[in-house]
């Protein structure tokens, strides 16, 4: 009977809960909103002959290497940061290579590492997620190739400082070292500046949270020259289609957009920290734009409340050490009235008394 590889057969699943997502999405931290307006225009005017013609990558790449101060050859574009993640996991994982991870942590390092057919090094974060920065060096071994830090994590909204993310680098030489800044406009912090500098980091960015463009797929892997031929070498020619590369220049020039909606977002993080905090729910910090939340043993039952109220928001209970939680995306101060509303008649309905 025919089989897949052996890396398919243990390849760990993800299935996003994507059906019906009529309501406030508070559930896969996009922009809860819309893109930039500009970025609109540009979709409109594209052509039917514009369609019929293979993407080019190469000028949208230079644009957006110049716009993050780097030279065009450290910047790969990609179909979203889930395919930069595939790409590194091709890129540098032999079978029985270590992929070094702190956990909780986004779930498609280990999806791709375990295709990859690597063996999974998982680092349990301290006590309220704070990032396990001594174990995680006393895990590097000759056979970690791979070691992916997402700043600010999800789901726990974690941060990592600039210093730990030095010795890790320094603790690694012979790793490929990526820091998945997805969440980067909401925390304001990056380690973009030490790319060329730092043989094996690599950086990673997307559109789909900020920026307001899930739907197109479009990320970036920023790293050094040497090391970005080989990733240049593993990746599709096409994965980035014509649609997603012709609105990027635009998305990138209106920056005012994005600012009002990164500051949008903050405030509005705070006014929903102070409900839960008001109805005694625990919350860790976030830097991103969610924040977790444990609601306990009724988690199921909150999530479906939740949902009757037109609000959805993400089960993240059965992530290590996240047991009752839930995570919830923050969008608009005016979305997020709504949401508080919905919170509160929620948590009423499960019979909330204080921390669950
Ligand atoms: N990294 C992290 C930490 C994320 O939370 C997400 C979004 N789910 C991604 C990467 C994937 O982003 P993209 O839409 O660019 O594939």
């Amino acid at each position: 009977m025919l089989e897949p590889r052996a890396g398919v057969l243990r390849m760990k699943e993800y299935h996003p809960p994507l059906g019906d997502r009529s309501g406030l999405r508070l559930d896969f931290n996009e922009n809860t909103l819309a893109c930039s307006p500009k970025v609109r225009e540009v979709l409109g005017a594209i052509s039917s002959a514009d369609l019929t013609k293979y993407p080019e990558r190469a000028p949208v790449e230079a644009l957006v290497a110049e716009h993050h101060g780097l030279r065009p050859e450290q910047v790969l574009l990609t179909n979203g940061v889930d395919e930069a993640i595939h790409v590194l996991c091709q890129t540098y994982l032999n079978p029985g290579d270590a992929l070094l991870l702190p956990v909780p942590t986004y779930s498609m390092y280990e999806v791709y590492g375990s295709g990859a057919e690597a063996r999974i090094d998982r680092i349990a974060a301290g006590d309220d997620f704070v990032f396990p920065l001594d174990a995680l060096l006393g895990a590097i071994t000759a056979q970690t190739r791979l070691i992916a830090i997402a700043n600010p994590n999800s789901p726990t909204g974690q941060t990592v400082r600039r210093e730990q993310i030095l010795r890790v680098l320094e603790a690694a030489p012979h790793a490929a070292v990526l820091v998945d800044e997805a969440y980067f406009h909401f925390l304001g912090e990056t380690v973009i500046d030490l790319v060329g500098k730092t043989p094996n980091l690599i950086v990673a960015r997307t559109f789909s949270k900020a920026f307001g463009l899930a739907g197109l797929r479009l990320g970036m892997l920023a790293a050094s020259a040497e090391q970005m031929q080989w990733m240049r070498r593993v990746i599709s020619p096409y994965s980035v289609n014509s649609l997603a590369l012709a609105c990027l220049p635009p998305a990138l020039a209106d920056m005012d957009y994005l600012n009002w909606y990164v500051a949008e977002v903050r405030a509005a993080r705070v006014e929903f920290e102070t409900a839960l905090d008001r109805n005694g729910v625990q919350r860790w910090p976030s830097a991103a734009n969610f924040v977790l939340t444990r609601i306990g043993a009724q988690h199921r039952r909150f999530v479906e409340e939740m949902r009757e109220r037109n609000v959805l928001v993400r089960d993240r209970s059965s992530d290590p050490g996240c047991e009752g939680c839930v995570r919830i995306t923050i969008g608009t101060r005016e979305q997020t009235v709504n949401a508080i509303y919905a919170l509160e008649a929620a948590l009423a309905e499960i019979g909330w008394k204080g921390k669950g």
